[in-house]
């Protein structure tokens, strides 16, 4: 997913408001996610402080997961989440913010709408950097014989950005956080054996539903639980690394197993006495 190729270090790129200034912008949203502990979260508070915005104060905080959060600021009821969100709650949006929100996600970044008292007040883009050793990793899995598919809740063209980026073809997006451990048994049903690499709360039953789950040692707890293998390093090149370990330890064992059979097959009938005559 989509956290597992990048550093997880996202931050704001562009502010785009609509309606209102820059700072109350950043101050208004930011009063609603520092109550999140979403990494979009801290970048959009981040930002706001950075800018010397005023952090408003907020009520009543919600969050809906793989959407965003709401929350009351200023006697409004503040959106700030993606299309999916504002659509469900009638923020109309136009023509234009749409185009918007398309050139920044073909740009691989995420585009976080604001909206106040069912009018929309503005996007905030967020981007976050690839990993430098994930395309590595990427390729080396793929040497092995490897299927290499991402799973994520991000935007479809967000998605396929960062998956062309560290050379994964095939894109599952859009997922909400439910439906991770629905979409890997899809892939058992066709026949695949998986490996599931995740970090989130979110990922935890995808983790245990996956036939080999790989957890990110950095990631959260039910993560670490979840998880057959944990990785102690935040690196994908570690879970390559895994499963090389592994089928280096099962042909061992097959070897290993081979021999005793085959020296008892030998030998079981001379002890047996069968030269004794
Ligand atoms: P995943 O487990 O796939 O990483 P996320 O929790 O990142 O799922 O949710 C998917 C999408 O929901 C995000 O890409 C973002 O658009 C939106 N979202 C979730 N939480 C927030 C938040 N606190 N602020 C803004 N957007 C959010
Ligand atoms: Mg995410």
């Amino acid at each position: 997913k989509t956290g597992t190729l990048t550093r997880g270090r996202p931050s704001v790129t562009d502010v785009l408001p609509a309606g209102v200034d820059r700072l109350t912008l950043l101050g208004v949203a930011a009063g609603v996610e520092k109550n999140s502990q979403h990494p979009l979260a801290e970048a959009i508070v981040q930002e706001a402080k950075a800018s010397g915005a005023v952090i408003q104060e907020a009520a009543d905080f919600n969050t809906i997961a793989g959407k965003g959060v709401l929350a009351r600021v200023l006697g409004e009821e503040v959106l700030v989440g993606n299309r999916t969100l504002l659509r469900e709650r009638g923020v109309p949006l136009g023509d234009s913010t749409e185009d918007a929100l398309a050139r920044l996600e073909e740009d691989g970044k995420t585009a976080v709408l604001v909206s106040a008292g069912g009018a929309l007040a503005g996007v905030i883009a967020i981007a976050d950097t690839v990993k430098e050793s994930t395309p590595a990793a990427i390729a080396a899995l793929r040497e092995m014989g490897m299927k290499v598919v991402m799973i994520t809740g991000d935007n479809s063209r967000t998605a396929a950005s960062i998956a062309r980026l560290v050379g994964i073809d095939r894109v599952i997006a859009e997922v909400l956080p439910g439906d991770k451990a629905e979409e890997v048994k899809r892939l058992q049903d066709a026949g695949e054996v998986v490996a599931f690499v995740g970090d989130g709360i979110n990922d935890a039953p995808a983790l245990a539903r996956a036939d080999v789950g790989i957890a990110i040692g950095s990631g959260t707890d039910v993560a670490m639980e979840s998880g057959e293998i944990v990785l102690i390093r935040d690196d994908l090149l570690d879970a390559a690394a895994a499963i090389q370990l592994a089928r280096k330890v099962m042909s061992r064992i097959r070897q290993n197993i081979f021999w005793a059979f085959a020296y008892n097959a030998a030998l079981i009938p001379l002890a047996a006495g069968l030269l004794y005559p």
